[in-house]
């Protein structure tokens, strides 16, 4: 494993364990040439997966990316990081299990505020307000009452303002 500090090829395991829900192996590595540490995860990956984006560009899917954008709608929310993570696993292992190696971007979203709306209402509406690319408050509304009506508990104040997101949560 190359050192992402100065390039060595030389990296050392110091120590290996098991990582979220044991389906992931840390391990904490330093460089012997310039001191650096960093941590690495191996994980189970049952075929490989391309993004179809909208606009027709194909990239290879990266957990790391969907990580990010599951984390920018969590934000500051009291969600246990096991739970996220076993959250962005069942994520990947139903795109992993499907029969299209080709995922539309719009899959990846929508199984994605599936897993939020389970997860946090409010992480739910922040990222599906991005996500759907709301233009009118009524879509906003809608979605709020969607949620009162739903099992999940009901919205906190704060989702009663349109959240001030201007990030796009990265898998659209
Ligand atoms: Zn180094």
């Amino acid at each position: 494993m190359r050192c992402p500090y100065c390039g060595s090829l030389e990296t050392q395991v110091k120590d290996s364990r098991p990582a979220g829900d044991q389906s992931a192996i840390r391990r904490r590595r330093a460089c012997p040439d310039c001191g650096g540490r960093f941590t690495t995860f191996e994980r189970v990956q049952l075929r490989e997966l391309t993004v179809l984006k909208k606009s027709g560009r194909r990239v290879p899917f990266e957990r790391e990316k969907l990580m990010r954008s599951i984390e920018v709608a969590l934000r500051k929310r009291p969600v246990e990081p096991d739970r996220v993570e076993r959250m962005a696993n069942g994520i990947v292992r139903q795109l992993e299990s499907q029969g299209e190696s080709e995922i539309p971007s719009g899959r990846i979203g929508e199984l994605v505020m599936e897993g939020l709306r389970g997860l946090d209402s409010v992480a739910y509406v922040r990222f599906a307000s991005v996500y759907r690319n709301f233009r009118e408050a009524r879509d906003f509304n809608t979605l709020i009452d969607e949620l009162s009506n739903g099992d999940g508990e009901a919205p906190e104040d704060e989702t009663t303002q349109p959240p001030a997101i201007a990030r796009s949560p990265g898998v659209a």
